[in-house]
């Protein structure tokens, strides 16, 4: 399925434009950072448009030193707040009490679950109040992916509209872009590493290898993915706005 994009946006519009659609037409739009490449970049976007940004990301608790050394960078260089969402005390003290410490090396499922209990929930937690959230998907990563919208209501979050404003860029549109303004970017990339998540679940890649290859390596022929982004069922369809956006439920400004 191609994207359909809102009345107000042209087709196959630049990042920049659909962060400025986004933010003339929802009051309440969080950023969601990973703090990978892609944040990197929208994070910069966005900070040549607004000041008062609301960037979110989620603590799993698992995270390797090096994101949260990029969280401070990121601070420090836009001189933004960032908020750092954290799982339910009782949730992962349940997870592990079940399942042990390491579960996702255990089973797929014991997998899915970790990455619900330290992911899913916390941002549907922190989703909540916000209109709109952006996310740095592009339809490149993978092939569960490859028909991200650009816009699209939420399936997963009822109310809110998902934008992903680099879903048709390539990773060298992303790199091209993080080389030519000096914008930070996490410091694993150096190392090797193509997709960074959770220290126990990511690995380096090698030349060659699927950019996602590096992510729950242990596991063959499952989806490499951890539900913010997919489900078996699909999580959106693709939104059709008003004019403007706003003012039909979709809290638009
Ligand atoms: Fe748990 Fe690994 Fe998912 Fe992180 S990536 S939430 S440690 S299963």
């Amino acid at each position: 399925m191609i994207a359909t994009l809102p009345a107000g946006l042209a087709s196959n519009p630049q990042p920049a434009e659909v962060l400025r659609w986004a933010y003339g037409n929802f009051s309440r739009v969080a950023i969601v950072a990973s703090f990978q490449a892609e944040s990197s970049v929208i994070i910069d976007i966005a900070s040549r448009i607004r000041s008062d940004l609301s960037v979110l990301t989620l603590d799993t608790g698992r995270l390797p030193q090096e994101t949260h050394d990029m969280i401070d960078r990121v601070r420090d260089r836009y001189g933004i707040p960032v908020d750092v969402v954290v799982p339910d005390a009782d949730d992962i003290k349940d997870l592990v009490h079940a399942h042990g410490t390491n579960p996702f090396y255990r089973s797929p499922d014991l997998r899915r679950l970790c990455c619900e209990v330290r992911k899913s929930r916390p941002l549907a937690k922190a989703l909540v109040g916000y209109d709109a959230w952006l996310t740095g998907v592009r339809r490149q990563q993978a092939t569960t992916r490859s028909e991200t919208q650009v816009v699209a209501e939420d399936l997963e979050h009822p109310g809110l509209v998902k934008v992903a404003p680099l879903a048709m860029w390539t990773k060298d549109h992303v790199w091209g872009y993080i080389r030519e303004r000096d914008v930070p970017y996490h410091s694993l990339y150096d190392r090797g590493y193509t997709s960074i998540g959770c220290a126990p679940c990511t690995r380096a890649t090698q030349p060659g290898e699927d950019e996602r290859a590096g992510r729950w390596w242990w596991e063959q022929d499952e989806v490499k993915e951890c539900g913010l982004h997919w489900t078996e069922h699909g999580l959106v369809r693709a939104a059709s706005l008003p004019p403007g956006g706003g003012g039909s439920g979709w809290g638009g400004a």
